[in-house]
């Protein structure tokens, strides 16, 4: 007997009980466990309850999978995962903790008692249509007799108000990141460098030396970080590696401290490595964000580990290692355009990681300031940071700027310490909020703090 081909189908994601992103969440790992091969996701969006209004706000996606069930057989698997997942009808279209419906199964057209494919109210719906655009904007509904694509019908509808929020988590302690809020407010970063090497602070942070530790936290806590970043290795092009071993004992240790202090409890931590087992490690000790400068590029164990833990990961745009990164910066593939460049490269990684098992809503970008880019590219980025953030795969995704103190900024105000370059770190913090940053990344919290806080006044208005 042949085996058919799988199918290729897309099931709408959504709950408005409990901890809604853990929820989309469990019921993905589900539907794998049954077999059903999630391709891609898209963006989750918060949307206010559409029908009974009187009911906590959804959480709302849309999965492209592929299956050999037949549609009855799938809709019984998502109705077993529903079941299990604790769903009780209390009332119709009201509260429940999670809802997978099927969308559209290859371009089938099914009708019975219990199952309509296409989804019936699917193109009225702009917390489906959203989501779906990101991945199949320019298919037609089976069957249509309108020549109109998802895309079209999405542009169609009347605005809603208030509109679907891209929502992006980053730790139990902070609300989730809202890249398509014009009102939100830029996450300020503290780099926290346990090397003795770090270009920055020289060592000043000692693994062994926790009430030093304790007080840094505190200074950066205060000064409105709501994120530490903590790094083991120095990224620095001419510093030479650390072992595995060596960056685990200097993390891991500072991690643990800072996750045992009750004034940092709502903090989020990340840690900066390429090593999938540092990951890995530093999750298990309290880590809450997986930050890799090399997207995935250097551990072939990376992606794959991002995925298993289950953490947001900041993906972080360069080319070639931290030694060999200074000379990889011709763009002419793409007509010497950095911007495009960086887009295509970036989106190439997001693929990487979502065929890994990363869920599109754990994904937040760094563009890569100062990694394989001169000086005339690192200002292009930081001066045309929006349409980055506007470029065709990388709608809704957060971003996070790291200039702090580096080199370019170094050459043009003619600074050569490092530790000297808040001013002209300063402007350059300003032009990434300016561009749409949803976090910036900083050494100097107190100062950064104040630019942020100005940055935000000026640029994030909402509109007003
Ligand atoms: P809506 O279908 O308007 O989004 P709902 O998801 O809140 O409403 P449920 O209580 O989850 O409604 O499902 C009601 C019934 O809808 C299910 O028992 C199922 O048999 C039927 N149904 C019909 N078409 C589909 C489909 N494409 N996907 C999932 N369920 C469907
Ligand atoms: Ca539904
Ligand atoms: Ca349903």
């Amino acid at each position: 007997m042949s085996k058919s081909p799988p199918c290729r189908a897309f099931i709408a994601l959504g709950s408005n009980m409990g901890d809604r992103i853990a929820m989309i969440e469990q019921a993905c790992r589900e539907m794998e466990a049954r077999g059903i091969k999630i391709v891609r996701t898209s963006s989750l969006f918060e949307t206010a309850p559409m029908y009974v209004t009187e009911q906590e706000e959804f959480v709302n996606g849309v999965c492209e999978i592929e299956t050999t069930m037949d549609p009855i057989t799938l809709l019984d698997t998502l109705q077993a995962i529903e079941t299990g997942m604790g769903r009780r009808k209390i009332i119709d279209k009201g509260p429940r903790t999670i809802d997978l419906d099927i969308l559209l199964y290859n371009s089938t057209r099914f009708s019975d008692r219990r199952l309509d494919i296409p989804h019936k109210l699917m193109l009225e719906r702009e917390f489906v249509l959203r989501p779906l655009c990101q991945l199949i904007p320019n298919e037609y509904p089976p069957f249509s007799n309108k020549p109109l694509t998802y895309q079209s019908y999405l542009d169609f509808l009347p605005p809603s108000d208030p509109s679907p929020t891209a929502i992006t988590p980053i730790s139990p302690g902070l609300p989730p990141l809202t890249p398509s809020d014009p009102s939100r407010k830029t996450h300020l970063m503290a780099i926290l460098n346990v090397t003795p090497n770090s270009f920055s602070d020289g060592g000043q942070h000692s693994p062994t030396d926790l009430r030093a530790l304790t007080e840094t936290v505190r200074t950066f806590i205060r000064n409105g970080t709501t994120i530490i970043d903590i790094g083991g290795e120095s990224t620095n092009p001419t510093s030479s590696p650390v072992t595995a071993e060596e960056e685990l004992s200097r993390v891991i240790p500072a991690i643990r401290h800072i996750r045992s202090l009750p004034e940092a409890s709502n903090v989020a931590i990340s840690i900066d490595t390429y090593r999938a087992a540092v990951a890995e490690a530093a999750v298990h000790a309290g880590a809450d964000i997986i930050n890799d400068v090399s997207a995935g590029t250097l551990d072939p164990q990376m992606l794959a580990t991002m995925a298993k833990l289950q953490k947001s990961v900041i993906l972080m745009h360069m080319r070639g290692t931290p030694q060999t990164m200074t000379k990889l910066t011709d763009y002419s593939t793409y007509k010497g355009d950095v911007l495009d460049g960086v887009a295509s490269e970036l989106e190439e990684r997001i693929r990487a990681a979502e065929d890994a098992g990363v869920r599109r809503w754990r994904i937040i970008l760094d563009p890569g300031i100062g990694f394989a880019k001169n000086q005339g590219q690192n200002l292009e980025l930081l001066r045309n940071m929006q349409r980055l953030k506007g470029a065709a795969g990388l709608g809704y995704l957060p971003w996070l700027v790291g200039t702090s103190r580096k080199g370019f900024i170094g050459r043009i105000t003619k600074v050569e310490r490092p530790d000297e370059r808040v001013w002209g770190t300063a402007a350059a913090v300003t032009a990434s909020v300016g561009g749409g940053a949803d976090v910036v990344r900083v050494h100097d919290t107190k100062e950064m703090g104040q630019v942020v806080r100005m940055a935000d006044a000026i640029y994030r208005t909402g509109g007003r």
